[in-house]
């Protein structure tokens, strides 16, 4: 539980000496207590002290890490259960689940759907990080005969070991450790050789158990025994109540302050249905609460593209604007001659444009200036997207040098904005484009045939 300023008032020297530079011992404490100000800041507290301070400041939810290299991925670290309260930090991942009891054609056909969907969305890649390999056969040959072409043939996902046998477990790390696997399968029965294993190969570790107090109990006995990089599920199969556990591990860390589930989640919507559309839906739940990583049968682009975009929308700091860098990009094999468009930087607006020049097969460049990441019409209502800011960005990005046109293409909804450019920009010709992007394939293909 979070300790107050009173609490650790009680744990200081009480010296008042004002070291630390406040000029008492309790107003040391209080800004303590808010985060305010560092523990070390006291040179006479205590060793004990300064351990208990360090656990009750510490996040209530930790930030863990699996995967290896630049395929590293972080979760955990949450601090609202409500986005909208202020962000989320660390989108959820997604696996497909692969069992050695699958036959070769079905674990060839996943595989090759798993390297397949991969693609950029708003200047984010999308696809499948995790490979959740489950150990079905109890057969440990058969199992890391299937790890180990996991290892081979998946390109981009980092393998989640699934099987509850220390032995096998034990092999199974020694066939993949170098891309930083997921251990997944401690639970009340075997967590003491499970933790071993995961802390010899400082791994991330899966615990499980069949409801949220046998897990509350197994967790707490693998944190007295000093193991903290953990991730947590239940054995529930209906909908609702593996609903009801995640939802009430996450509240149990933020909202009762018990750090023994400030832990993020695994999620097997595969054993919620065997339809592949039902576990869609389930997952988009998960997405929004709370699980970290979401377990699919399968994936293609029917799934992944509600999926995916779900989770950009849900893990996009509102806070901050979703922007592309300034610049003059060129979209398909686009000449000097080639016409030259320009939007703002607000990223939902460029890729909507380059998307609606993409489709008409127009080669083209689009200049982006700074336009603060907003859309076009409260852009320039702020004066950030002005005839000023589009000379200043023509300039800068060196337009002139690099194109032999002298016409830029504007958004029709700000066609007042061409008297400005032309005062700003002599020589050039303002051409006002339509009011709406998706209007752009036609417009470019007329404009191109005058
Ligand atoms: Fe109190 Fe420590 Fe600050 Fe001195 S340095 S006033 S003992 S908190």
């Amino acid at each position: 539980m979070a300790l107050t300023g009173m609490d650790i008032y009680k744990m200081l020297p009480k010296k008042n000496c004002k070291e630390c530079g406040f000029p008492t011992c309790l107003a040391f404490a209080m800004k303590l207590a808010q985060g305010g100000v560092e523990a070390e800041k006291c040179p006479y507290m205590s060793e004990e002290a300064k351990m208990k301070l360090a656990e009750a400041t510490a996040p209530l939810m930790k930030t863990v890490k699996f995967g290896s290299g630049d395929k590293t991925y972080t979760l955990g670290g949450e601090t609202v259960l409500f986005r909208h309260e202020k962000t989320f930090v660390n989108r959820n991942r997604f696996a497909v689940m692969l069992k050695d009891t699958m036959s070769d054609d079905e674990i060839n056909q996943k595989i090759a759907n798993m390297n397949k969907v991969n693609y950029v969305r708003i200047g984010e890649n999308m696809f499948v990080e995790v490979a959740a390999v489950k150990c079905e056969s109890k057969n440990k040959d058969q199992y890391l005969k299937l790890l180990k072409k996991v290892k081979d043939e998946c390109k981009l996902a980092v393998p989640m070991i699934i099987t509850d046998d220390p032995e096998i477990a034990k092999a199974a790390v020694e066939e993949v450790k170098d891309l930083g696997p997921i251990l997944y399968g401690a639970n009340p029965q075997n967590y003491e050789a499970m933790v071993n294993i995961a802390k010899e190969n400082n791994l991330l570790l899966g615990v499980e158990a069949d409801n949220l107090e046998a897990l509350y109990d197994v967790v707490s006995k693998i944190r007295s025994g000093g193991y903290n990089e953990l991730i947590l599920s239940t054995k529930a199969d209906k909908a609702k109540q593996l609903f009801d556990d995640i939802v009430n591990i996450r509240r149990t860390a933020l909202v009762a302050q018990d750090r023994v589930f400030g832990y993020p989640s695994v999620v097997f919507v595969n054993n919620l249905s065997s339809d592949k559309f039902m576990q869609l839906a389930y997952a988009t739940l998960f997405v929004e609460k709370y699980g970290s990583i979401i377990v699919l049968d399968e994936i293609d682009y029917s799934l992944a593209l509600p999926l995916f975009a779900l989770r950009q929308n849900i893990f996009t700091d509102p806070q901050k604007p979703m922007r592309v860098e300034k610049g003059l990009y060129k979209i398909g094999p686009a000449e000097e001659n080639a016409p030259l468009l320009v939007t703002v930087d607000f990223a939902l607006t460029y890729f909507i444009v380059s998307g609606e020049i993409e489709r008409s097969k127009v080669p083209a460049w689009l200049l982006i200036p700074d336009a603060g990441g907003l859309s076009v019409l409260t852009a320039w209502a702020a004066g950030k997207f002005s005839g000023k800011t589009i000379a200043d960005a023509v300039k800068e990005m060196g337009v002139e040098e690099k194109l032999k046109t002298r016409e830029i293409l504007i958004p029709g909804k700000v066609a007042v904005l061409k008297p400005d450019i032309e005062d700003a920009l002599p020589g050039w010709k303002v051409v006002v484009g339509p009011e709406e992007a998706e209007m752009l394939p036609k417009f470019l293909k007329d404009y191109t045939n005058r």
